[in-house]
């Protein structure tokens, strides 16, 4: 860490961008093949139309998709630009950590938590399901490392409150959340605690409220098709991971 930490920072701050993209193309790797229940390590990466395999010069993030403009060397059928927009905001979202909280073991459990995050989006727009090997290793890891940052009784009550407050809250509502939100907010509550698990589940609840009004009376949808919970738990999570101790501070203190 301390001869890192001598390294020039704009020289990390690239590093770890680039970094982020290939954790970004990794999550694409996830997001396209779990829900399908396939392997994400074998076969290598493939076209989705042809199925021919990718090369290893035209798999390089975004810049692949710049030189192919947008299409497979193959079959010339479009790629979505999905791909290379999930790299960039993993990139993003990593390098934001890293200005955030420095080469901390914070950063090195975040460096785990945002394709996870990534990936539960994008799966739970196009799927409506948090995939459970997402979560349940998130649990166990949750705990392991809450136990060391927030210590483990912290950690343990975060993982309880998520757990009784959602199965709560999905009796109550019949519908709308599911087990995969459930074991999202067990894990989230797990590495941050009680209190911000607490604040997640109202972040989330108070986007849920403006984006769903949003959906229901701009793009005229239906109660049915409005945008599922995990999204709103991962953006909720992440404004948790870099102002939650701001946030409860003011609520404690303008209570
Ligand atoms: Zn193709």
């Amino acid at each position: 860490m301390e001869l890192i930490n001598t390294l020039p920072q704009p020289l990390i701050a690239v590093t770890l961008f680039i970094f982020g993209l290939s954790i970004g193309s990794f999550a694409n790797v996830c997001i396209y093949r779990l829900p399908k229940k396939q392997s994400v390590f074998f076969p290598k990466s493939y076209c989705t139309t042809c199925s021919a395999p990718i090369r290893p010069l035209d798999n390089i993030p975004v810049i692949s998709y710049l030189v192919l403009r947008g299409k497979c060397r193959d079959c010339n059928n479009n790629i979505s630009a999905t791909y290379p927009f999930i790299e960039i905001i993993t990139a993003l979202v990593l390098l934001a950590g890293f200005f955030k909280f420095g080469l901390t073991f914070d950063f090195l459990v975040y460096v785990l938590v945002v394709p996870a995050l990534v990936i539960i989006t994008a799966v739970d727009i196009k799927h409506q399901i948090i995939p459970n090997v997402i979560t349940l290793p998130g649990l166990a890891l949750g705990l392991v490392a809450g136990s060391y940052s927030i210590g483990y009784v912290n950690s343990f009550m975060g993982f309880l409150l998520g757990c009784g407050l959602f199965y709560l809250v999905t009796l109550l509502s019949n519908g709308g959340m599911g087990g995969g939100d459930i074991k999202y907010i067990a894990a989230a509550g797990a590495f941050v605690g009680w209190q911000k698990a607490l604040l997640i589940i109202f972040i989330s609840a108070v986007l849920g409220t403006f984006v769903g009004l949003f959906q229901i009376v701009v793009q005229k949808k239906t109660r049915k098709n409005i945008i599922p919970f995990g999204p709103l738990l991962a953006v909720a999570t992440l404004i948790t991971l870099f102002h939650g101790n701001l946030l409860i501070k003011l609520y404690i203190e303008n209570l």
